[in-house]
């Protein structure tokens, strides 16, 4: 049976997150080596994670911890009083 680009899709995400079984991972790996659009579609979400990843790393400074914590306090005597 042949695996097309609409069904593909939803079962491409979870081949890329390794939830499909051996079968299946075959049959979309033989799909995604004849199939641009597919390929392109690997290419791009596993991209995302690490786009995320780089966005994400960086630590926030000394005054953005120190907004952030007195946000916090502010909301929770807020709340408390
Ligand atoms: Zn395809």
């Amino acid at each position: 049976m042949t695996m097309n680009c609409e069904r593909g899709v939803a079962r491409l995400m979870d081949y890329l997150e390794g939830v499909v079984p051996r079968a299946a991972r075959e049959r979309i790996e033989s799909h995604v080596a004849g199939c641009a659009r597919c390929r392109a579609f690997v290419v791009s979400y596993r991209a995302t994670p690490l786009i995320l990843r780089v966005a994400t790393a960086r630590k926030p400074t000394v005054d953005e911890r120190r907004r952030l914590l007195a946000a916090l306090s502010a909301r929770r005597h807020g709340r408390e009083s």
